[in-house]
């Protein structure tokens, strides 16, 4: 583990004291079964050490309490892995934990991300009484041969049973994840699954372009040749039939690969793409300080066995002096339509992105064009 300067009470990467997180990240790093794709901090067979994991995040949430300044929470949100795997008490205790520890705004979100095989009554109920009122469901897909290649071990009739029981409980915002160009996917396929997906009625629609990570099974099956590559122009077309599916049914495609119905847009992620100060909680978790010109991360030991054990959970951590901050605001800010007034010292690089027409003014900001929001890896190229 490396040697960490030690954190401050309150941070203050140059000398000016950060501002406030007002937003909270937990990390559930638990799941039934590894699925193909996944390079997640996520663990499968690790059910029992639950309680002790969930005693320790307790423990974490009340140092930081002690050690960083809270402003009033606008968003908290629980990540994985999977937090639907989280018995129905223990969630209740985590909830009523952050709530009593916290000042959580009136109208904040409170999104937890559920797999549709583990969300059933009982579990909706203790969310939506614990304060949780967005869910976001992995759906991945509901063709058997996409869900087969994602070795997803759900099916359209659990996330179609999952939504619906989640939305007759009272869940108020509900969010969907898709994946495209998954191998062996026709555009017939994929239409099916983006129109069997806009007919569940959710508030909020991601899809994520399926990405071969190395290490997983997905990348060695792909190294023997069990799996064929997919063809850019195949997850163009398809990205393409996303956009004219989505747009049609009333969403508006706000970041690279979220749309939301009006109002729906996430704020938690927004808070990424904003670079607002970001605490993260459990294994591997980042947390995210700034003062608005320099920034500093960390992150915690990724293991939950050793997030468990630890006494002190962060591994590392590194500073971002002002020149990478900026421009790591810029690329993310670049990531959503309402984009950034634009920094000091980027001219060059705007100019650059403003000719190859990924991006545009408009007012005093600079936003993606379409053409930005779909090869923002361009974008982020330029100015890092
Ligand atoms: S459920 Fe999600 S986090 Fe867990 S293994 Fe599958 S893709 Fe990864």
């Amino acid at each position: 583990m490396a040697e960490l300067a030690p954190l401050a009470p309150t941070l203050s990467p140059s000398g000016r004291g950060s501002l406030p997180f007002q937003h909270l990240y937990l990390h559930i790093p638990f799941c039934k079964h590894k699925c193909g794709y996944c390079d997640f901090n996520a663990y499968a067979g690790m059910d029992r050490i639950i309680p002790d994991y969930v005693d320790a995040l307790e423990r974490e949430l009340l140092s930081a309490r002690e050690q960083y300044q809270f402003g009033s929470l606008e968003t908290v949100y629980f990540g994985g892995g999977t937090p639907s795997l989280l018995p129905a008490e223990l969630a209740s205790k985590l909830l009523r934990l952050i709530y009593s520890t916290f000042d959580v705004a009136p109208d904040a979100e409170v999104t937890l991300e559920a797999n549709p095989a583990s969300t059933d009554e009982r579990k909706v109920q203790a969310w939506l009484d614990g304060g949780v009122n967005r869910l976001s469901l992995g759906v991945q897909g509901f063709e058997p041969r996409a869900l087969a290649v994602l070795e997803r071990r759900t099916d359209a009739a659990q996330a179609t049973r999952a939504f619906g029981l989640a939305r007759a409980m009272g869940m108020p915002n509900i969010s969907i994840d898709l994946i495209y160009a998954v191998p062996f996917q026709s555009r017939e396929s994929w239409l099916e699954t983006l129109r069997r997906g806009i007919a569940l009625g959710p508030d909020h629609i991601s899809t994520y372009c399926l990405t071969f990570e190395e290490g997983t099974l997905l990348w060695r099956r792909r190294a023997e040749g069990r799996v064929p590559e997919v063809d850019p122009d195949i997850q163009w077309d398809q990205l393409d039939a996303a956009c004219s599916a989505l747009e049609a049914a009333g969403f508006a495609r706000y970041e690279v690969s979220n749309w939301a119905k009006p109002g729906f847009e996430s704020r938690h992620n927004h808070a990424y793409w904003r670079c607002r100060p970001v605490y993260g909680a459990g294994a591997g978790a980042h947390s995210y300080a700034t003062d608005g010109i320099s920034s500093r991360r960390w992150w915690n030991v990724a293991r939950p066995r050793d997030y468990t054990a630890a006494s002190e959970p962060v591994a590392d951590g590194e500073d971002l002096p002002p020149r990478k901050a900026a421009g790591e605001a810029l690329m993310l800010g670049l990531r959503t339509t309402e984009g950034m007034a634009p920094p000091d010292g980027f001219d060059r690089e705007l100019q650059e992105l403003l000719a190859a027409g990924l991006i545009e003014r408009e007012g005093g900001r600079v936003v993606p064009t379409r053409r930005g929001l779909d090869l923002h890896n361009q974008i982020a190229l330029a100015v890092l």
